[in-house]
């Protein structure tokens, strides 16, 4: 603090406002001209305020730059008032220095970073705006923004079609356990991986979206991003290609199924014959008839059910041993066709797996009819069980031409065939069922010799009710 005279000249002063200025307490006494230049600055400010008289009553307070003698700049707030003698009369300024440089300073970051901010979050959008990906962000499920893409992915025509509704109303009724689930595993601190949704568009289509999501901070507020890609046509184009490979395997399939079912039908002509004939009823011959026609029944159901696309997959106890003899009894008529034996699975206890039979089937059925197509003169092929306390082995080993290594790299890439008539899908398809059920497939090859697919599958206990 400082007083000073009305014509500007230093009066007394303390050693804090020369060591502010950047002096020793004298070297005040003849003021350098940066002193005296804001010593001039203060005067005309105070008359200034003085001729407003208001200076009696409130300091006057204002903002001045200054450099010290070394160079370095300072923001200074200084307050001036008046000081009066007893009468009343003015005698001379008496001055406050405040040094608000590093307020100032930070003030001016604040600024910048607040700057910088707003223009982050304005690229930002405009980025998320420019992805051909679905971008939404959610807050409590209640949509907070969705990028244009995702708009027009969903057929929405303006962002106000769907702020502020939940995502309940997007994510199709059959995936709310999915959502919720996720919202469970974030909350309790688990990491919540790739999704996907089948989703319902405003124009009432449904589509299939992959993608995943992460927790942000969204306007203060704790939300989470999504960012999806519309897997709809490769969906499509999926069910199709495997859609190709049950028809063909159920069209391969249906010389042995013709033969199969030519035996039994033989057996119930010969039998219905002998009726016609016998006088009397025969319990033996309508035992054999009646066994007869269930085994056509169960083979063309069998064939139906392999040729129909699946759409509902439901997963349940499964018997794998009883699972694996329905499967030979299908193959048989084509193994027998080749002159080729299926040798049947010896073990005493139930094996079971939780899964889907139909999918399970269809794993044995391409093994086995790969195994049957890589014999050309005729063998067995052995099927052998073997169950450990986490899970159970399965084995299908045939006497065939066997593969070479490269053969085997190339197995389970889409198209992958050696055979002219083959799909190359089969043991891609084989492949997605057991990652599917949570197991695995090994390959061994000997070229000339044969080849051993092993299914490792993880068991469950006996079931109270079983399903196959
Ligand atoms: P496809 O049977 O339609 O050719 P797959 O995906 O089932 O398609 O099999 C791909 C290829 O793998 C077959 O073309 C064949 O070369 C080879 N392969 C599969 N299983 C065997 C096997 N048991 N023995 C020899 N080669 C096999
Ligand atoms: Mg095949």
């Amino acid at each position: 603090m400082t007083l000073i005279s009305f014509d500007g000249t230093l009066l007394k002063w303390n050693s804090a406002l020369s060591a502010l200025l950047g002096y020793d307490h004298n070297e005040l006494l003849t003021p350098s001209s940066s002193v005296r230049t804001l010593l001039s600055q203060i005067r005309e400010i105070a008359e200034l305020g003085r001729s407003l008289s208001s200076l009696n009553i409130h300091p006057h307070r204002f903002q001045q730059n200054y450099y010290q003698p070394t160079g370095h700049l300072l923001s200074l707030e200084i307050s001036i008032s008046i000081i009066s003698d007893a009468n009343g009369a003015p005698l001379y300024y008496f001055a406050q220095f405040e040094n608000k440089t590093i307020n100032k300073h930070m003030e001016n970051q604040l600024q910048e970073a607040e700057q910088n901010l707003q223009e982050k979050e304005k690229s930002f959008l405009q980025l998320l705006e420019g992805l051909p990906l679905t971008v939404v962000i959610t807050a409590n499920g209640i949509i907070q923004y969705v990028n244009s893409a995702g708009l027009q992915l969903i057929h929405a025509e303006s962002l106000y079609q769907v702020l502020g509704t939940s995502t309940n109303n997007i994510v199709d009724f059959s995936n709310y356990s999915i959502l919720q689930e996720r919202r469970e595993r974030y909350y309790s601190g688990n990491t919540i991986g790739s999704v996907c949704y089948l989703i319902n568009c405003l124009n009432g289509q449904q589509k299939y979206v992959d993608g995943f999501t992460l927790p942000i901070i969204f306007n203060g507020n704790m939300a989470f991003i999504g960012i999806f890609k519309d897997i709809s046509q490769q969906i499509l184009e999926e069910e199709r290609l495997i859609q190709s490979e049950k028809l063909s395997t159920a069209g391969q399939l249906a010389a042995g199924i013709a033969h199969e079912i030519r035996n039994p039908l033989t057996a119930i002509n010969g039998f219905m014959k002998l009726l016609r004939s016998s006088e009397r009823m025969n319990d033996k011959y309508f035992f054999i008839i009646e066994s007869e026609l269930k085994r056509i029944e169960f083979i063309v159901n069998e064939l139906l059910v392999l040729s129909k696309p699946q759409t509902t997959h439901i997963s349940k106890p499964v018997d794998l041993l009883s699972l694996l003899e329905q499967v030979t009894t299908l193959m048989n008529g084509q193994a027998a066709l080749k002159n080729l034996k299926i040798l049947p699975v010896c073990a005493d206890q139930p094996i079971w797996i939780h899964g889907e039979a139909y999918q399970l089937k269809q794993v044995f059925i391409n093994l086995l009819k790969n195994a049957m197509e890589a014999m050309h003169h005729g063998g067995n092929i052995y099927i052998h069980v073997h169950t450990t306390e986490s899970g159970s082995r399965i084995s299908v080993q045939d006497e065939g031409c066997g593969m070479t290594e490269e053969q085997i790299k190339a197995l389970g890439k889409p198209f992958y065939t050696t055979k002219e008539t083959g799909t190359g899908l089969g043991f891609m398809i084989t492949q997605n069922i057991v990652h599917n059920h949570g197991g695995a497939i090994t390959i061994e090859s000997v070229p000339e010799q044969g080849t051993t697919f092993t299914v490792t599958i993880p068991t469950i206990l006996e079931p109270e009710v079983a399903a196959v």
